[in-house]
């Protein structure tokens, strides 16, 4: 049976790594709409191979380029925010939402209102969205499938349980590049050795995230809206080997985690295949080889992005949104070399301490709090 997919951010890592696991059953795989940003030749090279419906581009400066790349293929093209959105809402068996950061957002909610099924990559639409996101997802029926590894990890160890039973929910984190690193040596870290990440080959965003800890915060907040759990039940522990994913407790002693290589691939495919499995590349996991494994305590001197995150979701309101959006734009400026990496999260933290507007009712309001933290968190930049 042939089922169709839409890929939004096709041309990134997760984007890659899913387009691979459709590449090894290609009969099994209609391609409607395929995404990016302004990756042009990529995607069209992508929509060619995989013989698209349709290929969008979000920057709609790109759009000639794009319809020039497919000229008579008979693949139609668009560009621009709206198309992204009509896009996400075409009727398909599953959509892949992995753009990256609160861009994402819009998309998203087009796919959530259509009712479909999305496996979702895109953490900070959650992040940012989290309730409203939640709301439209029971409103509209839709189907979330977590995708991010933690989190599809979490879907996993809840099969066959129920909510009331849950003791708590952990999270694992391998701690980044700098988990060894002392305060000082981290005041000092490049943006080349932060994008050197030791388990997982992401984009540069989340791979940035990975160094600050940020990302697990994000995740903190992720799961907070996925699962059936309080905050205080919702913990985190580094796993440096990042071999267990994530792990539910349940309130007889029993924990239940789920194992797998660090290889984005495996929660995709769970998500591709679900309720069922499917074949994937990976080699058997030998956990001889691996030997041990180690568990240590999260440092939140260190590394404060957890804890802001944590005190962003205990506030609630716009502060989630406020933190996302300035992490975006403090994580923009490290990469294009403007600050130093210590001062991400106290951009961060700067940003958060303002008076904070009312809690968004709407993607909307969601959408201008994103874009004024970005300016408020670029005007703390200029002084730091
Ligand atoms: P990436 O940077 O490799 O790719 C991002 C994709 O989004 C690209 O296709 C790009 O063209 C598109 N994009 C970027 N900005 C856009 C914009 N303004 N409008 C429309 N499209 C835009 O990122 P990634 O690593 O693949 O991550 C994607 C999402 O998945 C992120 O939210 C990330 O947190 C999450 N995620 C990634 C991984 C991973 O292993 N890469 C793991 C877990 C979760
Ligand atoms: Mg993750």
């Amino acid at each position: 049976m042939t089922r169709s997919i839409s890929i939004l951010g096709a041309t990134g890592s997760i984007g890659a790594s899913t387009l691979d696991l459709l590449r090894q059953n290609r009969g099994s795989w209609k391609v409607s709409a395929l995404t990016a940003n302004s990756r042009v030749s990529e995607l069209a090279a992508l929509a060619r191979e995989f013989d698209a419906d349709i290929a969008i581009v979000a920057d709609e400066l790109h759009l000639p380029q794009l319809r020039e790349a497919l000229s008579g293929t008979g693949i139609a093209t668009a560009g621009g925010i709206a198309a992204l959105c009509e896009a996400a809402a075409r009727p398909v068996d599953i959509t892949v939402a992995a753009i990256v950061g609160c861009a994402g957002l819009a998309p998203v909610m087009a796919a959530v209102e259509r009712g479909g099924t999305i496996a979702l990559a895109n953490k900070e639409a959650l992040v940012s969205a989290g309730d409203i996101l939640m709301h439209a997802v029971e409103r509209c029926r839709a189907t979330l499938l977590p995708t991010d590894s933690e989190h599809n990890a979490i879907f996993q160890c809840l099969v066959g349980n129920r909510p009331d039973d849950i003791r708590s929910v952990t999270l694992t984190a391998s701690g980044g590049p700098f988990r060894t690193w002392s305060h000082d040596q981290l005041a000092t870290a490049t943006r080349e050795q932060a994008l050197r990440h030791p388990n997982w080959d992401m984009g540069a965003k989340i791979t940035i995230d990975s160094a600050t800890m940020m990302n697990k915060g994000l995740e903190f907040i992720e799961a907070y809206h996925l699962f059936p759990v309080e905050l205080d039940q919702l913990r985190i522990l580094v796993h440096p080997q990042s071999v267990i994913h994530s792990m539910v407790e349940y309130r007889d002693g029993s924990t239940l985690a789920q194992l797998g290589p660090s290889d984005m691939r495996v929660p995709i495919a769970n998500c591709l295949a679900w309720p069922g499995r499917m074949d994937t590349p990976m080699a058997p996991l030998d956990l001889a080889a691996i030997g041990e494994l180690s568990f240590f305590a999260p440092d939140e001197e260190r590394f404060p992005a957890t804890r802001l995150a944590r005190e962003a979701a205990q506030s609630g309101g716009a502060a989630p949104a406020v933190l996302n959006a300035a992490n975006e734009a403090a994580v923009a400026a490290f990469l294009a070399g403007k600050i130093a990496f210590s001062q991400i999260a106290v951009v961060v933290e700067k940003t958060l301490q303002r008076s904070m507007p009312r809690a968004p009712t709407s993607l909307e309001e969601v959408l201008e709090i994103d874009g004024n933290a970005r300016v408020w968190a670029n005007e703390l930049m200029e002084h730091v």
